[in-house]
């Protein structure tokens, strides 16, 4: 069986297949403006990154967590 790697949504704090997770990385954009939230579809962003899975109450939690990370607010 092939492995399969597994990630915490971060909001619900259950695991899921990674590629069953949207992430999103917490960077600054190519002028070097403030630091925001990128959606990351490949996964292969560099940065802090978390994930979100499919569930509607978790994605709309993103506003929520936006609070947390005080640094990187901006669009999800
Ligand atoms: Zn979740």
């Amino acid at each position: 069986m092939p492995h399969v790697p597994y990630r915490m949504c971060h909001v619900c704090r259950r695991k899921f297949p990674k590629r069953e997770l949207e992430r999103y990385v917490c960077r600054r954009d190519d002028k070097g403006g403030k630091e925001e939230f990128w959606k990351d579809p490949e996964q292969t962003l560099p940065g802090r990154g978390f994930y979100l899975c499919a569930r509607e109450q978790c994605r709309n939690a993103k506003r929520a967590f936006r609070g947390r990370q005080k640094k990187c607010r901006g669009k999800i």
